[in-house]
């Protein structure tokens, strides 16, 4: 048994509140560990985000499709070792059936278990929405636009909340290594009908906690039961974590060693 005092369900909306994110579509990265004991569990945590919150989303990413790249396509800078075989079970991908990587933790699969919930058809950047304009976000998702449903998101007055996770799981800041000229990388899925076929993914965001001195002013902070969170609007986060990219390229390279830093702050793969 946990030591944390159980959160009733009456004190997350007063704490969703104090958030400023009630009425707010939002996107949720949630790591559930962390908000501890809440009345009702995780359905219990769901029903007050879907009372109060109009859209709420959440990453459903999936790697089962992916495969090796093909002999004759091998594009340059692409955070990637061809000498390296990938290991995959590459399953023909149907956002139907299609499961979600346990990493994403529970709170997408119960999201995407909700009658209206939809989830976008990109083989490993899909998202799951519930609510107004779930459709509108997550269709379509071709596989050359990782990013598309952050977008919409963000043209729609949407919000980013980190649950209990740090800025490493902040998928919008992806989107903002886009504007600031970086290139997706090049990854290799099979669709439906057994083809392999190109899809561009988001690189590494093990380094994003070093824009947090820069664009914590933009997040509104305070708890969600146990956890902490941060809460900003994608219309000023994602423009301000672009220009700081833009300024400090290499600010969030992970470590010397990493692929995916190395290639994607020089731009990206090149095709
Ligand atoms: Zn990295």
């Amino acid at each position: 048994m946990s030591d944390l005092p159980l959160t009733s369900l009456a004190e997350l909306e007063r704490q969703l509140a104090a958030l400023g994110l009630v009425g707010r579509r939002v996107v949720f990265h949630t790591a559930f560990r962390a908000v501890g004991e809440v009345e009702g569990g995780i359905d219990g945590y769901l029903s007050v985000l879907t009372r109060l919150c109009p859209t709420v989303a959440a990453p459903g990413f999936t790697f089962e499709s992916t495969i090796h790249p093909p002999d004759d396509d091998h594009p340059e800078r692409n955070g990637f070792d061809y000498a390296k075989r990938w290991v995959s079970p590459a399953i023909p991908f149907d956002p139907r059936t299609a499961s979600i990587d346990p990493r994403m933790g529970v709170f997408p699969r119960k999201l995407v278990a909700l009658p209206g919930a939809e989830r976008s058809g990109h083989p490993w950047n899909s998202w799951v929405a519930w609510g107004e304009g779930a459709e509108a976000m997550t269709q379509p998702h071709p596989w050359d636009q990782p990013h598309r449903p952050m977008e919409w998101l963000e043209a729609n007055d949407g919000w980013v909340a980190l649950v209990g996770v740090g800025l490493e799981s902040c998928s919008a800041l992806h989107l903002a290594e886009q504007r600031a000229g970086r290139r997706p990388f090049i990854r290799w899925a099979v669709d439906r009908e057994g083809k392999t076929r190109r899809v561009h993914v988001a690189g590494c965001g093990n380094g994003f906690p070093a824009l947090g001195e820069d664009l914590q002013s933009l997040f509104h902070k305070g708890p969600l039961g146990a956890a902490t969170v941060w809460a900003a609007p994608l219309r000023e986060l994602i423009p301000a974590a672009a220009r700081l990219l833009g300024e400090k390229p290499f600010l969030t390279v992970c470590s010397p060693t990493c692929l995916k830093c190395r290639d994607g702050s020089t731009g990206g793969p090149r095709d």
